[in-house]
């Protein structure tokens, strides 16, 4: 597995995303899909950046999700918890978006699938919401839950 090396170029800028992940842009909106997926389990910080989240300690548990993530930006727990700091700050935009990348890494998460169609819901972006909407009622037909979002065919009115 290649990883690469972490850099000391003194060009690097420490700009973050646009979307308000907190990640820099080419560890979030603008990533590399084709890089080697990220290993799970086994990496220490992810423990600690849970311990911190689990005890209120909300600003630790950040700055450990978004150290992990500019290691191994595919991290499942690491964007699951950074996912939840984000939308108990109610930045939306950016839990949107962090949500989308878990739902494109783990296609078949049910949970992640059903709430990723609810937030596009709730921001409008209606199209993309009932594609989710769609895919939560292939991997689940007959969990209500996934019928919620998905009145396009249903003609009640
Ligand atoms: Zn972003």
């Amino acid at each position: 597995m290649a990883i690469a090396p972490r850099t000391t170029a003194t060009t690097k800028t420490p700009t973050t995303c646009s979307c308000g992940s907190g990640l820099r842009p080419d560890r979030c909106c603008t990533l590399d899909w084709t890089q080697p997926s990220a290993p799970q389990g086994d990496i220490p910080n992810f423990t600690l950046a849970q311990t911190a989240f689990n005890n209120g300690k909300t600003a630790e548990a950040e700055q450990f999700a978004v150290d992990l993530l500019e290691r191994f930006p595919l991290h499942l727990g690491a964007l699951d918890l950074l996912y939840q700091i984000r939308r108990a700050q109610s930045r939306m935009i950016a839990a949107q978006i962090l949500l989308a990348r878990i739902v494109r890494i783990a296609p078949n998460n049910l949970l992640a699938t059903q709430t990723l169609a609810l937030l596009l819901f709730g921001n409008g972006a209606f199209a993309e919401a009932e594609h989710h909407a769609r895919n939560a009622v292939r991997l689940s037909p007959t969990d209500p839950q996934s019928h919620k979002f998905d009145g396009h065919d249903h003609d009640r009115g």
